[in-house]
């Protein structure tokens, strides 16, 4: 049975969690991290796009060698389309600043690299992960390995990283912590399509039928989204209808067309909310 004996037992290698531990190891804070997924999985799960200056320099500082500046794309700005108008916000101009695009799974991939550099255990597919006696000096987190055996983490703290639907949070007794949450009447349809970018920037855009995010992810590979209700499903969307839903939502005077291809994904993303008191 592997057993450990460390600072930080971190629930979680998502961006918080890898990039927790590595800010600790900077520091001469040991951790041991886990997380249910695989490795593949993490890195192959498309969520974020665009990260903020101020992560791409938290990663610098942190000495991650993070391929932001080589493999993303600065962007200095976004287009706002209202009933197929466009407006544009220069981000240098108004705050100095500028965003990356950069997604968030080639930022796991730069993290997980980064922390099995530094020798430190974390274990990816884990299933059964236990927390307790965290209200103690002593709290442990149990799990089992991909490999079937039982891993025990004996630390000092133990860090929930574990995302809005892992167990950590329901551990935080209940008379210290207030959740908000909020449920959206809708949903956003995700594609991910082989193309050439529409537009230097993205294009958030209202129209009367909805809205709709021209997102980007490479040069060959681009991300769109449409608000649609809760109750649809992929199947009933073909590449047809998804692609004159599109560009219905951003038709407009200036006769912008998007650049289409294949669509190599289809996915559905439930809108929810959730704020979770005391932040820390
Ligand atoms: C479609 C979409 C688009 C987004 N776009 C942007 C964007 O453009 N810019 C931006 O800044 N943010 C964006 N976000 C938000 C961003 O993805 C999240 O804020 C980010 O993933 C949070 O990172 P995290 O490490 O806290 O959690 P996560 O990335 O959710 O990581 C939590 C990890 O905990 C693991 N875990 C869960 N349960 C257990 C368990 N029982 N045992 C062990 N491990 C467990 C999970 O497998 C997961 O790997 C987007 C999100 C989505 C869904």
């Amino acid at each position: 049975m592997p057993e450990f004996q460390t600072d930080v037992a971190i629930v979680g290698a998502g961006p918080a969690g890898l990039l927790l531990a590595h800010t600790l190891h900077n520091a001469g804070i040991d951790s041991v991290v886990i997380d249910n997924r695989s490795r593949d999985d993490i890195a192959h799960t498309h969520r974020a796009g665009i990260l903020e200056a101020g992560s791409v320099r938290m990663l610098e500082a942190e000495g991650i060698e993070s391929r932001v500046h080589t493999a993303g794309h600065r962007h200095d700005g976004i287009d706002i389309r209202v009933n197929g108008v466009s407006h544009s916000f220069d981000f240098p101009d108004l705050i100095g600043e500028s965003v990356w695009l950069y997604p968030q799974n080639e930022i796991f991939v730069d993290l997980s690299a980064a922390r099995e550099r530094t020798g430190r255990p974390t274990f990816y597919s884990v299933t059964d992960t236990a927390i307790g006696d965290i209200e103690t000096e002593h709290p442990w987190v149990t799990a089992t390995t991909e490999d079937g055996e039982e891993l025990r983490i004996n630390a000092r703290y133990v860090v929930g990283s574990d995302g809005s639907r892992g167990p950590c949070r329901a551990m935080i007794p209940a008379d210290t912590k207030q959740r908000f949450f909020h449920e959206y009447p809708f949903a956003w349809f995700g594609i991910l399509c082989e193309a050439p970018a529409s537009h230097e920037v993205l294009i958030y855009s209202r129209s009367e039928r909805g809205f709709a995010l021209i997102s980007q992810r490479s040069e060959n590979v681009q991300r769109m989204y449409f608000q649609t209700s809760a109750d649809t499903e992929v199947g009933d969307w073909s590449d047809d209808r998804i692609w004159s839903e599109l560009q219905a939502r951003v038709e407009g005077p200036d006769g912008f067309q998007l650049k289409t291809g294949p669509i190599i994904d289809k996915n559905i993303l439930p809108f929810r909310s959730a704020v979770t008191e005391p932040m820390q």
